[in-house]
């Protein structure tokens, strides 16, 4: 496997594998875990070349975010890299990755504006710039991401398909501890209590799924509201659990769903103690 900390020398790697195949990528902040895991499966068994970046972007994190203490077990990511037999990793050093000359930031207004865009403002401008950067740098005919993180998949396919990147997203299914909650880099920070508290939000997130497809396809736009609304008062009954914002909304869009909607999702972001956690569920 190779290793690569400077992103000409891991550009010019990823264009000679480009010519003999097609080349899938996986862009993660790192801690990885069966969710990233599954990513590179995926991308192992769609392409020839399979290509990781590990790399805890600053730009994406708020003054008042975590960047400073998110776990970066480098030594034991790329031995998990290794065993998945990725082809290569890219390492990009912060200093080498932005110069003192970086000033590109690259803006969604549509799509990002609300939910988690809303609670972190410049996190989407964080995470575009850099994917921007990353699909540059590795040219890949396929990037694989999590349905966990279901905004930033429609936002950066939104770039993908606004900026002509030539690129596919495949957007994966999200990977869950046995409990349900979905697996997360940031569950390290949750105590054992509060990890049982928060296998909670999945188990709501099933039961709204269920209702949901208990209703006929003729009463579902009336009675979305009802349903947020049900979502909403399991979700005040769990410990600790602080939400931010609990949505049923257009899967292609994020708008308020309609009679004619035809895919819905229902989005959760909240804090559990400390801990800032995300979840959805396609309807
Ligand atoms: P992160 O390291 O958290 O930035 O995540 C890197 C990629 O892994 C993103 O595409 C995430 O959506 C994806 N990912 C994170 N957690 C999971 C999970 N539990 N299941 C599937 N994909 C995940």
């Amino acid at each position: 496997m190779k290793i690569f900390k400077n992103p000409g020398s891991f550009q010019k790697y990823c264009l000679s594998v480009k010519k003999k195949g097609t080349v899938g990528f996986v862009p993660t902040m790192g801690c990885l875990h069966e969710g990233h895991l599954s990513l590179i499966r995926k991308s192992k068994k769609t392409c020839n070349k399979t290509v990781v970046s590990i790399f805890v972007n600053p730009i994406q994190f708020g003054p008042k975010e975590d960047f400073h203490r998110y776990p970066r077990p480098l030594k034991n990511d790329l031995s998990l890299c290794r065993r998945e037999k990725a082809d290569a990793v890219f390492i990009p050093e912060n200093k080498g990755f932005y110069g003192d000359d970086f000033s590109i930031h690259i803006q969604e207004t549509r799509l990002s504006s609300g939910f988690c865009g809303e609670f972190r403002p410049g996190h989407f401008s964080g995470v575009l710039t850099v994917v921007a950067k990353l699909l540059n740098c590795s040219q890949p005919d396929y990037v694989f991401m999590g349905q966990k993180d279901y905004q930033q998949c429609l936002v950066i396919r939104r770039l993908m398909q606004n900026l002509n990147f030539p690129v596919t997203l495949m957007m994966c299914p999200t990977v869950r501890e046995k409990s349900g909650l979905a697996m997360s880099s940031r569950n390290q920070y949750l105590s054992p209590t509060e990890k049982k508290d928060a296998a909670l939000i999945h188990q709501a997130l099933r039961k709204t799924q269920h209702s949901y497809r208990q209703q006929t396809a003729k009463f579902r736009g009336k009675k979305w509201k009802q349903l947020r609304n049900d979502l909403r008062s399991m979700l005040r009954r769990i410990n600790n659990f602080v939400p931010q914002y609990v949505e049923i909304v257009n899967a292609e869009t994020l708008e308020k769903p309609d009679n004619k909607t035809e895919k819905t999702v229902a989005l959760i972001a909240g804090f559990l103690g400390k801990t800032r956690l995300i979840d959805n569920i396609i309807l």
